[in-house]
């Protein structure tokens, strides 16, 4: 490789065309999908249970002002019927025309407001469905002792009709009506009223409650759905994303044949040794490897016997370099170590150790034992250099020098 080809080689962005993706061995499974589909499940179980809860308390809402009408016109009942009462005695002690007006008013109200509260009962029974009353309020409105429904019909019929008479005494057909009305012995209409009112509002307390305990249940759920959504989904997705985001980083980092650095994140960690060494006025080195007549190796014993030769040549930079060291692989069978507080000197005597150890290595390859050498050129950072290309091109030619020279040797560009 030449130094403008490396220089090149390190600016080269990463593949992004996917067939090329393609083209690869390896595969890295996409997790989006996985994790769409996950998220929207989840997503959707919650929305549905929050729906539920909206519901649950919009029912509420309408029941308790159902409720509350009911209650309010139960109340109205009871204070027209004792308004009913005091106008029409007042009628028949004083004859006011006043009164008597505000009695028949209050009756025609009480009757529509009976109509009214009956309405529903009354519906469901003419078409044959179960009426919307419990039974116990049925039981106040139409079975002894109460009957409300008839005593109170009766009650408005006996004042009606004996205030309507209006020339002849009223006073008898009062004071009957109004025993009905006051009379404790009898259950008068007066605390029948009162107690329907009451019933009214212990159901309706009763239904709010079961509606409040079901909205709580299903509160309940949603906080468990959540818990175990991220605890059984969130969790396994964001551990997938995090382990396809490692995965990306070692493909993207990493050669896959050697393991060793690829060419741009050695290019990043070279540039910033470069700023340190300049500010630090620290010695900086470089040795590039090129293994010799390689392609002899792979026409001769194939191109698997090539790999692994290049695998124990990364083996060799790795286990003989420094942590602070960074080895990456530059090219088919090219190799860069960058030395970070290394003089020249002491770097060419690293580079005599790794031509050494790789002219001494066998490697097995089908019964056949396979040696190799490698070419070394070592430079270092004078003050003169602005960047790192210019230490690795001198390194390049130092290589270059070692070839030309014959190959299995170190050379240095002073
Ligand atoms: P020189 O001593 O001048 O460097 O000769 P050379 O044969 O090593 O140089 P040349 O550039 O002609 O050949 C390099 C060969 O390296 C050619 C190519 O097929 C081989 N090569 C590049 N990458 C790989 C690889 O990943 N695996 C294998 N097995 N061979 C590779
Ligand atoms: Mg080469
Ligand atoms: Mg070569």
């Amino acid at each position: 490789m030449t130094p403008n080809e490396f220089a090149l080689n390190m600016s080269t962005p990463l593949p992004t065309d996917t067939s090329q993706e393609n083209a690869t061995a390896i595969h890295i499974a996409n997790p989006l999908n996985y994790i769409t589909v996950n998220y929207m499940v989840s997503l959707g179980l919650i929305a549905c249970l929050a729906i539920a809860v909206l519901f649950m308390l919009d029912s509420i809402i309408v029941e308790q002002n159902q409720s509350g009408k009911i209650i309010h016109i139960g109340g109205q009942q009871r204070m027209l019927s004792q308004h009913v009462n005091l106008f029409a005695i007042n009628y028949v002690h004083t004859k006011s025309e006043l009164s008597r007006k505000s009695a028949l008013e209050a009756l025609e109200i009480m009757s529509a407001n009976h109509t009214l509260l009956l309405d529903p009962h009354n519906e469901a029974i003419k078409n044959n469905r179960p009426s919307p009353l419990s039974e116990e309020i049925r039981a106040l409105y139409f079975s002894p002792p109460h009957e409300v429904d008839s005593k109170l019909k009766l009650f408005i019929d006996q004042v009606t009709n004996a205030l309507s008479q209006k020339n002849t005494p009223v006073s008898t057909a009062i004071y009957n009506a109004s025993a009905n009305f006051l009379d404790p012995e009898r259950n008068d209409l007066l605390y029948s009223l009162n107690m329907v009112v009451e019933k009214y509002e212990q159901e309706s307390a009763e239904k709010i409650n079961r509606l409040r305990t079901a909205q709580n249940i299903i509160l309940a759920i949603i906080i468990l759905t959540i818990i175990t959504e991220t605890l059984f989904i969130f969790r396994p997705i964001m551990r997938n994303i995090g382990s396809y985001a490692e995965l990306l980083k070692k493909e993207a980092n990493y050669d896959f044949l050697s393991g060793l650095l690829n060419s741009r994140p050695f290019s990043v960690i070279a540039n910033k040794a470069l700023s340190s060494a300049q500010r630090h006025q620290t010695d900086l080195s470089v040795i590039i490897f090129d293994l010799d007549k390689f392609k002899k190796i792979n026409d001769r014993y194939g191109h698997p016997a090539g790999d692994k030769v290049i695998k124990k040549f990364s083996a060799i930079l790795t286990e003989n370099s420094r942590a602070s060291d960074s080895v990456a692989r530059i090219g088919g069978e090219e190799f860069i170590i960058l030395l970070p507080n290394t003089h020249l000197d002491d770097a060419m005597l690293l580079a005599e150790k790794f031509r050494l150890a790789a002219s001494q290595s066998e490697i097995n390859h089908n019964n056949n034992t396979i040696t190799f050498t490698t070419s070394c050129g070592v430079s270092q950072l004078k003050e003169t250099d602005t960047e790192i290309e210019s230490l690795i091109n001198r390194a390049d030619n130092a290589l270059y020098k070692a070839k030309r020279n014959g190959r299995n040797q170190v050379a240095a560009d002073h």
